[in-house]
């Protein structure tokens, strides 16, 4: 089917909830993928930090396969090895927690994380009132109720309320404001190291850690969202571990099983004792082939050291960019980021220049307007990095004689 096609028929037959970017893919290979008219692209977005491994890496094709031959789903009334394989390997990337819960999703993760949260405080606890989740501002959780709620922006709220009770937004990065929200009504403080939706802010790591002793002497929950920023993707396998913290509770999503789909949270033994039988559930959370690919993921991530991977390029990255906005002062406003999570932020309007990106064969993200998001796979060699950054560079310079 021809590229224009596929566009007819989206605008005909979906419901028109993106704004999609002009490309239809058909194959992808590692760091490469093809359009449907036989053009390559680096990839620079790998789904939205899901692809970490690249696209159809071959052991996870291996895993796959076989398990696809065995066996496919057979609910959560009955054990899996893929399912314990996984967990156990999850809990093997931390050194303080010791369960976890899986589910299909990003969002899913965090109302799983929340529901968690809510009934440690209120049964395991007996605090009846400690209810409120505290969230930042430019904070992004997901898009059902419970997540709508926490991310609190009024944008993504508007026509769906009412949204559920019990949310409370601070201003990211000011402790002062985040000391003054915590009561004795609130159960947890929910926050991303690095905000993906947000625009790549990156929190400070002084901050994150004053955030989590606050909760420590109130007696609240620290919680992490890790969906985008997880899994190597900040140079450590967890974004909470780059700031020297130790969350009672963690979500993930993107990465898990590089493209399936599939999420989860990963809790200390303590905090585990808010679920009891029957207090959560899914019918397909960690099926046998999500599991399989997934468990297969952490190994290799952790295999080939990934994380190490993601802070030596990310460093590539940053620092060239850094350095050609100082030779070339006006060009670009700031670079941010934590290991293969970066923003590139242009003084203006970045549309032109991210659609020339991709016209040459560039595929990353525009958020906001005016920053680049990069989340390439953490399989993306020095090459493939090198080369984006000459075809950026030779845009901005460009742009900057226009
Ligand atoms: C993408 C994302 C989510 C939502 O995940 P979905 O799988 O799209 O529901 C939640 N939190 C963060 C930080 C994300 O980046």
């Amino acid at each position: 089917m021809s590229y224009e096609s596929i566009v007819a028929d989206d605008q005909k037959y979906i419901i028109q909830t993106y704004g999609r970017y002009p490309v239809a893919f058909a194959r992808g290979e590692g760091a490469h993928m093809w359009d449907v008219n036989g053009r390559e692209y680096v990839d620079l977005l790998a789904g939205i930090a899901v692809t970490s491994l690249g696209h159809c890496h071959p052991e996870l094709v291996d895993v796959l396969s076989t398990q696809m031959q065995a066996l496919w789903h057979t609910s959560n009334l009955v054990y899996t090895e893929p399912q314990t394989e996984l967990a156990r390997r999850l809990v093997g990337t931390t050194d303080h927690m010791s369960r976890c819960f899986f589910c299909n999703s990003g969002a899913e993760a965090n109302e799983t994380l929340i529901k968690l949260a809510r009934r440690y405080m209120t049964r395991v606890k007996g605090r009846e009132e400690a209810v409120d989740i505290i969230t930042l501002s430019g904070c992004f959780h997901g898009r059902t109720f419970g997540a709508l709620a926490a991310t609190g922006r009024d944008s993504l709220a508007d026509g769906f309320r009412p949204l559920p009770a019990g949310f409370k937004q601070v201003e990211a990065g000011n402790i002062e404001a985040m000391a003054a929200a915590i009561d004795e009504k609130t159960c947890a403080v929910l926050l991303e190291v690095v905000q993906g939706e947000g625009g790549v802010i990156v929190l400070d790591d002084d901050y994150v850690r004053a955030v989590e002793k606050l909760c420590r002497e109130r007696d609240v929950l620290f919680c992490c969202d890790e969906v985008q920023a997880g899994m190597c993707r900040t140079g450590a396998f967890w974004a909470y571990q780059t700031c020297g913290v130790k969350p009672d509770i963690i979500s993930m999503a993107k990465a898990l099983a590089n493209g399936l789909p599939m999420g989860g949270i990963m809790a200390t033994e303590e905090v585990s004792r808010g679920f009891v039988a029957g207090s959560h559930g899914t019918t397909f959370g960690a099926g046998l082939l999500t599991s399989a690919v997934a468990a297969r993921v952490v190994e290799i991530m952790q295999r080939d050291n990934l994380a190490e991977r993601a802070r030596v390029l990310g460093r590539r990255i940053m620092d060239r960019a850094r350095a050609f906005m100082e030779t070339h002062p006006g060009t670009i406003r700031e670079v941010r980021g934590k290991g293969l999570f970066i923003g590139i932020e242009l003084p203006s309007d970045a549309h032109k220049v991210w659609s020339d990106l991709l016209e040459a064969g560039y595929l990353c993200n525009l958020c906001h307007g005016s920053t680049l998001r990069l989340l390439p796979p953490l399989i993306i060699t020095e090459d493939d990095v090198d080369a984006f950054m000459d075809a950026l560079e030779a845009r901005l310079l460009q742009e900057s004689r226009a």
